[in-house]
């Protein structure tokens, strides 16, 4: 707070920035020696070819085939045939460029007005502390009352928008995180910002992509805070419920796997949104800068990869027997009692220390301050939380069936993210726990799934 928010008279500012970057900058921003994601190279692959990606779901997947039949017939020239220009300005829709906007600023003008909790989050290393407002779940909820009261008078009709113009929407996205993403590596320049340990290399297309500046913030618009779970989660679900309408238009009814694709996606959402303070202890806020790699991850990755279940039933409506129906449905709440649990429980015990909910966990004091738990829910392995989200990632690309692999791309590729990620966090906290963090792994064996990994 120290840094963004005080406001005296500019020479003054000028002076007291100055000497905060003379004075302290290797102290307070120390420059980052350890690459992560492959180091430049693997952020330039990134930078590139994770839109690509996105841009093959939209435009390589249709009716006829997840990947396309034309993919199937001849992939080499299914993929030449994008590579011209002529394709590349049909991917810009102006209209569903400003339609994406608006909605990101609509998101944003909820977040300024709507009333919420403003919880403090961590201390951070220069010692200040920010405080966040929880108002996520009022957010989506005011979004989603008013659509339905504009679509009494209209019917579902206008939400087919979404499924006929997803490329245009993808699309606008990726711009949009490619803006955001130059806008605040940009202004992690100006004197006085507070860096992200992992974001200073001073490699620009690394620290670009990894994310320089640890809170970037307009006044009290915390960036970071905002994309967490707006764009990317509310996103997520309002492309859901545009394609559940969409095969409602086009069967008169929903299937049953669409029910559970919809019901799995937006409990999960909803619960996000509800339990909005437990985002502040996650790596995302607390370690990581804001860059590329966060800003494309949530304004485009999660909402257009994570429906691509829900984009599939609509091509490909099918139905499952009642035994298949509980089954998954057992599997997914498994999954989130496990994350649930795990999430809350840290939180609960990092925020309320003294609850009597806390007072229960068996823990290990470390020297550097912090409490890391020994028994319940993080006595069985290091990272269940991670087995639970998992789990329920696999149960949202059950009601697809066999018929296709690219519904289950969000499962694998996540999967992946959460081995490596544990491995990213391990190495965090080895560095900042040293002999305690040994201890604690002596304490707590497996990684992920107890008595397995
Ligand atoms: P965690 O919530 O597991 O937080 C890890 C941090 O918690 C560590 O860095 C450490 O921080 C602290 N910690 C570690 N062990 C203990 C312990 N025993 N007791 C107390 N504190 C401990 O990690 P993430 O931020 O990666 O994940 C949060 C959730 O988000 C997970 O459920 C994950 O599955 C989910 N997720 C979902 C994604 C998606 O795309 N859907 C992507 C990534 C994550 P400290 O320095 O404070 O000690």
């Amino acid at each position: 707070m120290a840094v963004q928010k005080r406001k005296p008279n500019k020479q003054q500012d000028k002076a007291t920035a100055s000497k905060a970057v003379r004075t302290k900058p290797t102290e307070l921003n120390p420059k980052t020696t350890h690459y992560e994601f492959g180091g430049p190279i693997g952020a330039v692959a990134m930078v590139i070819f994770l839109p690509i990606l996105v841009l093959f779901f939209a435009t390589c997947c249709d009716e006829t085939g997840y990947p396309s039949q034309a993919f199937k017939d001849d992939w080499k020239s299914a993929l030449l045939s994008k590579l011209n220009k002529d394709f590349l300005i049909s991917l810009f829709d102006p209209m569903a460029f400003a339609i994406y906007v608006a909605f990101v600023g609509i998101l944003a003008l909820l977040y300024l007005v709507l009333p919420g909790d403003n919880i403090p989050g961590t201390v951070i290393r220069d010692g200040s502390r920010f405080k966040y407002r929880m108002n996520g779940f009022a957010s989506f909820h005011t979004l989603l009352f008013g659509a339905l009261y504009f679509l009494k008078d209209t019917g579902l009709k206008p939400l087919e928008y979404v499924y006929d113009h997803y490329i245009g929407l993808a699309f606008a996205s990726i711009i949009f995180s490619y803006l955001v993403s130059i806008a605040v590596y940009a202004a992690s320049f100006k004197p006085g910002k507070l860096l992200a340990l992992g974001g200073n290399t001073g490699n620009p297309i690394y620290d670009f992509m990894i994310g320089r500046e640890l809170n970037p913030r307009i006044d009290s618009f915390d960036i970071k805070f905002f994309t967490e779970l707006r764009p990317g989660l509310i996103g997520w679900l309002i492309l859901n419920y545009c394609l559940a309408a969409k095969q409602y238009i086009d069967l008169g009814y929903i299937t049953n796997t669409m029910v559970l694709v919809q019901f799995f996606q937006s409990w999960y959402v909803i619960d996000s949104l509800w339990n909005e303070e437990a985002v502040l202890t996650t790596m995302d806020i607390t370690t990581d800068g804001f860059g590329f790699m966060l800003a494309f991850g949530l304004y485009t990755w999660v909402p257009f990869t994570y429906t691509l279940q829900a984009r599939y039933l609509v091509d490909f409506p099918r139905s499952i027997s009642w035994i298949e129906f509980g089954a998954i449905i057992a599997f997914n709440f498994l999954g989130y009692f496990i994350f649930r649990g795990a999430n809350s429980q840290k939180n609960e015990f990092r925020t309320y220390p003294n609850s009597p909910e806390s007072k229960k966990l068996k823990y290990l004091q470390t020297k550097v301050g912090s409490r890391l738990i020994t028994s319940g829910w993080w006595g069985m392995s290091r990272h269940i939380n991670y087995l639970g989200d998992w789990m329920m990632s696999l149960s949202w690309s059950l009601p697809c069936g066999f018929a296709s692999p690219i519904p289950y791309f969000y499962p694998v590729y996540f999967g992946i993210l959460l081995l490596h990620r544990e491995r990213r966090d391990d190495h965090k906290c080895r560095t900042k726990y040293g002999e305690d963090w040994e201890k604690y792994c002596k304490i707590v064996k497996y990684r992920i799934i107890p008595g397995v990994y």
